[in-house]
């Protein structure tokens, strides 16, 4: 669980005033992490390390985040929703990925949601298809290739460091959602891996190829222009996890239809108090304490923060007002909901 969860008044007054009146009364949340403490797999006394590099890897501030956690949080922040969680596990060495993905096959027998496998950079496909038998599970939307789970040697991590040719062809033959979380310090700006991309979505196109964090677009730099290339690509959708900058979100919404839009949430980051703020073009998470991996007030005074995730709403309705203008109600309702259902219908879930 999140140490300190608390969703208080002033909190819930801003769902209420603010945001609530714009969201359908279904949510398909496309982009959630789950773990258990038994995935861990560096011990106590290094956590102190590790949580200087990003919140993700702060296991004080979150040990676990398990499905009930997910959805004790998504009840008290979003309160008569109807609400589900698309899941997936955490993708970072701290983690073991084994038992990481184990832990969300196992929810599976007991819920109906949608979930991705994260796959290992010398994982065979058709071997691990032939163990854990992922195509005949109910749920298995796809892939969670990431970055962090692939190691190379005097270069960034490219395309197919992190999603290797037999998890490109197995997805191609299942017709299988890949969540593609953009290596590289250039990210879409990449001239190397531009080109991987597009012969990826190109060759395997009966997979499809979700761009999360719009390419992994915090900022307005990141995005301009930068996404233009996959836009007219049928088989690319992008997320908005974790994003919260509106001239990201307004950019997004301008070149894209709103049928090609997955709302996702990026808990459990997104049930901390905090914000993303893109200074010199290059985003920096506020928190509402001092913490190692981010910028945060000595004076606890001095802030007063939500949640994220309602600062992700605000700025989804911002964008679709400025990009939406004349099909507002549609466009949130394809955002929040539809899109998504649209993607568990293909992998007969609903
Ligand atoms: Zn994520």
């Amino acid at each position: 669980m999140i140490t300190d969860f608390s969703c208080q008044q002033r909190d819930l007054d801003i769902f209420y005033n603010e945001l609530n009146s714009f969201l359908p009364s279904k949510i398909i949340d496309g982009h959630v992490h789950l773990w258990n403490k038994k995935s861990i797999n560096i011990p106590r006394s290094e956590y102190e390390i590790h949580k200087r590099y990003k919140p993700w890897t702060d296991f004080d501030l979150f040990e676990e985040f398990t499905i009930e956690d997910y959805y004790r949080c998504a009840n008290a922040l979003l309160p008569g929703k109807d609400f589900i969680g698309t899941f997936f596990g955490l993708p970072f060495e701290q983690i073991d990925r084994g038992v990481s993905n184990q832990y969300i096959l196992e929810q599976s027998k007991n819920e109906c949601f949608g979930f991705y496998y994260m796959p290992g950079q010398f994982e065979n496909a058709y071997e691990t298809e032939q163990k854990l038998a992922l195509s005949k599970i109910n749920g298995f939307l796809g892939l969670k290739p990431y970055p962090d789970l692939a190691k190379v040697e005097g270069r960034d991590v490219g395309l197919y460091d992190m999603l290797n040719r037999s998890f490109l062809e197995y997805a191609h033959e299942f017709g299988l959602h890949i969540m593609l979380h953009i290596p590289g310090k250039m990210r879409l700006k990449d001239e190397r891996l531009k080109t991987e991309l597009i012969e990826t979505v190109r060759k395997y196109k009966n997979a499809t190829f979700i761009m999360a964090h719009a390419g992994r677009s915090f900022c307005f730099y990141d995005i301009n222009g930068s996404i233009d290339f996959l836009i007219n690509e049928e088989n690319v959708l992008f997320d908005t996890a974790l994003l919260n900058d509106p001239l990201v979100l307004e950019y997004l919404f301008k070149s894209v239809d709103s049928t090609k839009i997955l709302f996702g949430t990026d808990a459990p980051l997104s049930f901390t108090k905090g914000k993303d703020v893109c200074i010199n073009n290059k985003h920096y998470y506020v928190a509402d304490k001092v913490v190692p991996w981010g910028i945060g007030p000595i004076d606890e005074n001095l802030l007063d923060l939500t949640y994220y995730l309602y600062e992700e709403i605000r700025s989804i309705i911002y964008a679709v007002k400025a990009a939406y203008p004349n099909n507002q109600d549609k466009s949130l309702e394809n955002i929040f909901y539809n899109n998504s259902k649209n993607i568990y219908l293909q992998h007969g879930l609903i």
